[in-house]
């Protein structure tokens, strides 16, 4: 079996992954970062972001699999200490896997006929900084409202508990075939309306901002990465026909998960 390991550059992290190498390597693994079966990222949530992206057009023939080098994320089913245990699974895999949803996020820069398509796995948020956002927004082409405030977080299941939850979304179990729209400090009084509280969609629906075109200066943002192109006249979000699939060698429990992160329940 072919696998690569992605790191962040931190002194723990490096650690574990040179750690994991050797041992990968003492049970006849291959190790190959160009084209691999498994992708075992070492470092958080965010490392497996990065992967994710360093991996995205090898989506198809990918497994991810992710160790925290820290307390347990989302993305992340082993701790740094269980090294031999993760091997040991990797030695019996027979393929498992478990897939979620992704969005996909269609943007049509102005004075451009076809959208330009990007892949987020967390979300993609779209913002105005300077002064407020005015934005309509559609869903499956009907118009839905006229937004005002300081931008829109459109996430996916996975992605709920990142900034989503930040911005009041909710946390959707990543089973769910779903997308997220939650706002960010929208305008509401009795000039300016909109629904004011997060939307999930189903799987045959999408979603359409049209952004006021007499201002260029937004902040599109994809997961970790900043979109700086020219003004844009419209963005498609649906979800991707592309799915992120993980290795997975042991249930982990998403509301326990959940629990763990945010309230501090049962260690894990
Ligand atoms: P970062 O600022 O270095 O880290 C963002 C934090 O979000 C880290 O603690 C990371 O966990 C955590 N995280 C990432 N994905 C998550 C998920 N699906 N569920 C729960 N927590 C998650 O940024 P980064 O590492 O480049 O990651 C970019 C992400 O940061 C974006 O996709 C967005 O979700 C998030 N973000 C959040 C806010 C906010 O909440 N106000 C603002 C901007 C960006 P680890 O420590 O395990 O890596």
């Amino acid at each position: 079996m072919r696998i690569a390991v992605f790191n962040n550059p931190g002194d723990k992290s490096t650690t574990v992954a040179t750690d994991l190498i050797q041992k990968l390597k003492q049970n006849q693994f291959v190790i190959d970062n160009d084209d691999p079966e498994i992708v075992i990222t070492v470092g958080g949530d965010g490392t497996l972001l990065a992967a994710f992206h360093h991996y995205e057009k090898q989506l198809n023939r990918i497994r991810f699999v992710g160790v925290h080098t820290g307390h347990l994320g989302f993305y992340t089913d082993w701790r740094d200490f269980e090294l031999d245990d993760l091997v040991a699974s990797l030695l019996q895999d027979t393929g498992q896997q478990i897939s979620y949803p992704l969005l996909d996020v269609g943007v049509r820069f102005q004075n451009e006929a076809a959208r330009t398509h990007y892949l987020a796995l967390n979300e993609s948020t779209f913002k105005r900084v300077s002064a407020t956002l005015v934005a309509d927004v559609y869903i499956r082409g009907e118009h839905f409202e006229s937004f005002r405030g300081d931008g829109l977080c459109l996430s996916t299941p996975t992605g709920s508990t990142a900034y989503n939850k930040s911005v009041g979304g909710a946390v959707l179990h990543p089973r769910l075939e779903a997308l997220q729209l939650a706002e960010m400090a929208s305008l509401n009084n009795r000039v300016f309306r909109t629904l004011g509280s997060p939307l999930v969609i189903a799987p045959s629906e999408w979603i359409d901002i049209y952004p006021d075109r007499s201002a260029g200066d937004y902040v599109l943002q994809v997961d970790q990465f900043l979109l700086r192109k020219s003004p844009l006249e419209e963005i498609r979000y649906r979800i991707a026909d592309q799915r992120i699939a993980f290795a997975r060698y042991r249930h982990m429990h998403f509301w326990q998960r959940v629990g763990d992160a945010f309230i501090g329940t049962d260690d894990l």
